[in-house]
């Protein structure tokens, strides 16, 4: 057999995986141009663990990287499942693809798959969440609440940050702050009230824009992405204002979940980017909710987590000043070196 037929074979295997998979007893979900299931080889309950990329003919294992092991292709999957040799998992696929099959018949099957892709991917378009345009942000007016707060100007408008202060608009009377994704696409904003009195009034504090992004975004995902990939660190912070401090001291690698809950889209993004651990440095009162919650307990299976010590007297990392975040994170400075 030689390089040529085991590459019509991988080819062949690619457009029929499903049959594959069902005959090697996985159990999986279809998604687009990927099937995605817990993983089959190590175990393990992550049901999003393991998947077959259709576009490239590979299988990944997420949790434990099994596919380094066992050799990420077609083969290496049938050898695992299998317990078998190379030359019997290459009987074992054979059985399932047509190898004289003509070449008509061949560049039939492929245009059959790229056309299954195709209606694919224009789903997907078609359900992409909505970004904003840049224009949006000439909207934002300066205030000088921030500054107030110690935040520096360079760094308010690094992010774009600006106030909404024109009546009857969603995010009326507050500092506005855009949220990008990788892409430095607008996802969404999220607004802090200007309102000194918004506790007895019973106004929210912040205020997110329209739709369910926050679920599948970080602030600071954009610029913190190189930073985690090089140091393998991310620090999860609540707040955009938490991430700014740390920005000011000189620490890029931190994101926010902008809110009281840390949700598995977010999580994926910081695999998706190459974080292995993580400081979590939540508000000191949201520590406690949320480091016993079964996200942050899945969190631990994947990534190493650390809790960053908030002093006492503090209730965030946005209220430290730029001494006291560098002596609190000078112990990290392997994590955080960038
Ligand atoms: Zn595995």
């Amino acid at each position: 057999m030689n390089r040529q037929e085991l590459d019509v074979i991988k080819e062949l295997a690619n457009i029929k995986i499903e049959e594959i998979l069902d005959a090697l007893g996985i159990e999986y979900k279809s998604k687009y141009n990927y099937v995605v299931c817990a993983c089959p080889i190590h175990g393990g309950n992550r049901q999003d663990a393991w998947s077959w990329h259709v576009d490239r003919g590979i299988w990944t294992c997420f949790s434990k990287g099994c596919h380094e092991q066992h050799g990420s292709d077609i083969f290496g999957l049938v050898k695992a499942m299998r317990d078998c040799s190379f030359m019997d998992a290459v009987d074992f696929i054979k059985g399932f693809v047509n190898l004289s099959m003509s070449p008509d018949e061949l560049q039939k099957l492929r245009d059959q798959r790229e056309n299954r892709e195709f209606i694919q991917s224009t789903k997907r378009k078609h359900e992409k969440t909505e970004v904003f345009s840049p224009e949006c942000l000439n909207k934002l007016e300066h205030h000088g609440y921030l500054e107030t707060r110690g935040y520096p100007r360079w760094l308010l408008d690094k992010y774009h940050i600006g106030a909404c202060l024109q009546t009857n608009r969603y995010m009326s009377n507050r500092i506005v702050i855009p949220v990008l994704n990788r892409l430095r696409e607008i996802v969404g904003f999220t607004g802090r009230t200007l309102d000194p009195d918004w506790h007895d009034k019973g106004i929210p504090k912040w205020k997110h824009s329209n739709g369910s992004w926050v679920s599948s975004n970080l602030f600071n995902i954009h610029s913190a992405a190189e930073h985690i990939e090089e140091t393998g660190t991310a620090i999860l912070c609540e707040g955009p204002l938490d991430v700014l401090r740390l920005e000011e001291a000189g620490i890029h690698n931190s994101v926010a979940i902008l809110g009281k809950k840390f949700y598995t889209g977010q999580m994926n993004i910081l695999i998706a980017v190459g974080a292995t651990d993580l400081l979590e440095a939540l508000d000191n009162d949201t520590a406690g909710r949320i480091g016993g919650s079964s996200i942050l307990k899945t969190a631990k299976t994947i990534f190493g987590v650390k809790r960053v010590p908030i002093p006492n007297g503090r209730k965030d990392i946005g209220e430290m000043s730029v001494e006291e975040i560098r002596r609190v994170f000078d112990v990290y400075e392997e994590a955080i070196r960038n």
